[in-house]
């Protein structure tokens, strides 16, 4: 990572190379929602096939779903969502600001225990300590109150007979409720696991630094289900995979950290984050956690139905324990970005930008440039046999050097220039985007040696 990148320095080229932009930018834009352009896309769908491929293609014991986002209300009952997923907040009555009560208190007073403080503790040691508004500094607030933090909407075509129904808040119970028809159309033994990409949806107010928090945003995660004894081998297994994983996608060691969990869910058996210094400091990246058997006895009960597994080699029968491992798709498509980012000094005095990404995370793998826009009908041809393969970008217009520059500034890890010789020799110069090396190469040989340079 560039010491030089700031959280604006990204979000700008973000929007300048069409990565992302501002949601519902031409109205101003909407609160913490972010859009993936033509460039971001990609990136992002090459990190969640690099996902998939990594838990769920490569290990015969993940079986993949995708569950749909409205699930029975129900559901929300018996993960504990329905009553206890809220935020405690309170108004700034002056300048209208919202806070969460939580986090007014943690900021000023670093060794309070806020988690263990009830919505009127909280409310008490506000005034008590006549905690201002960081915002304008007054002190003059709404009483503290339990914000939901799961959208609602409704079900139902008849006025007033209209059902509450949430936007889900985890994927992971998509898993959990699909747990037996996995295990029996998959013939699957315990231990196995059930993952899933999807997107999930909170109503926080908290600022979001860009694509770190958002109100709608995307998981990768697995559930693994295993015997009770077997739970914490998983756990240490699976926080040694996670770290491998973002290893592989490019992200450096000491970028990179555990921090497990002092504090954990009643159920809990044991918790940790993976955490990623991103241009705002270390925050969370993904967790790991030891769920016990919560999930599933929860499920048994309020269903009915028996969620017990029976060991068809020792007879046993028990309640599976859950490992989840999850992290978040736009989360870890900002540190992939951050990581990728350099301002390069050059020989010539000048500074490039450009996006080091590893080239099978790379939002476009080749762009054809013909040298001058008279080569194009020769270049287009080459176009057409290396986007049978790759997503490639094709560009004319423009000094081949500005061409070069804005390659750079997407990551593009490979140049492949058309010029007059081409029509002679069918060769083409490719160019090496974190060298800038460039060689000359016979066209029918290009397709294998980019598809060697790409592979994850
Ligand atoms: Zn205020």
């Amino acid at each position: 990572m560039d010491k030089n990148l700031t959280m604006d320095k990204l979000v700008n080229l973000c929007k300048s190379r069409g990565f992302v932009f501002q949601g519902s930018e031409i109205y101003g834009g909407f609160a913490n929602t972010w859009d993936f352009g033509p460039v971001g896309v990609e990136l992002k769908n090459n990190i969640k096939k690099a996902w998939w491929k990594r838990f769920v293609q490569e290990d015969p014991q993940t079986f993949g779903v995708d569950a749909a986002i409205l699930m029975n209300p129900r559901v929300w009952e018996a993960s504990g969502h329905v009553q206890s997923f809220s935020d405690p907040q309170l108004d700034c009555k002056s300048c209208k600001y919202r806070f969460r009560a939580d986090n007014l208190i943690e900021e000023k007073f670093k060794d309070v225990d806020v988690e263990v403080m009830t919505t009127e503790e909280m409310q008490n040691f506000i005034e008590e300590h006549k905690v201002k508004c960081p915002h304008c500094g007054n002190f003059n607030w709404t009483p503290v109150r339990q914000f939901k933090l799961m959208f609602e909407t409704s079900r139902g075509t008849v006025e007033g007979e209209k059902d509450v129904v949430y936007l889900r808040p985890e994927t992971c119970q998509g898993e959990y409720v699909n747990f037996l028809n996995v295990q029996r159309t998959m013939r699957a033994k315990v231990p196995f696991a059930i993952a899933q990409i999807g997107k999930s949806f909170r109503n926080e107010i908290t600022p979001g630094n860009f694509l770190f928090r958002t109100v709608e945003f995307e998981q990768m995660e697995l559930q693994k289900f295993c015997h009770p004894k077997d739970s914490m081998d998983f756990y240490n297994d699976y926080k040694k995979r996670a770290m491998d994983f973002v290893c592989d996608l490019g992200l450096e060691k000491e970028n990179l950290r555990f921090h497990d969990h002092e504090k954990l869910a009643h159920y809990a058996k044991a918790a940790c984050d993976i955490q990623y210094n991103f241009p705002i400091g270390w925050q969370e990246l993904n967790g790991i956690h030891h769920r016990g058997d919560w999930d599933l006895s929860r499920h048994s009960e309020f269903s009915g139905k028996n969620m017990e597994y029976l060991d068809p080699f020792t007879n046993e029968k028990f309640l599976p324990n859950v490992i989840e491992y999850s992290i978040g798709a736009d989360r870890l498509t900002l540190a992939i970005m951050s990581e990728a980012y350099e301002e390069e000094k050059l020989e010539n005095g000048e500074t490039r930008v450009v996006m080091h990404f590893k080239p099978f995370l790379a939002p476009f793998k080749v762009a054809v440039l013909p040298l001058q826009k008279n080569l194009s009908e020769k270049a287009k041809e080459v176009y057409a046999v290396l986007s049978k393969e790759f997503m490639c970008d094709y560009d004319e217009a423009g000094s081949i050097g500005k061409r070069y520059r804005r390659q750079d500034e997407i990551g593009t890890p490979f140049c492949v220039t058309i010029d007059f010789d081409t029509l002679e020799d069918d060769t083409v110069t490719v160019r090496d985007r974190d060298t800038m090396a460039q060689e000359r190469l016979k066209i029918d040989t290009i397709v294998s040696y980019f598809e060697k340079k790409i592979k994850f």
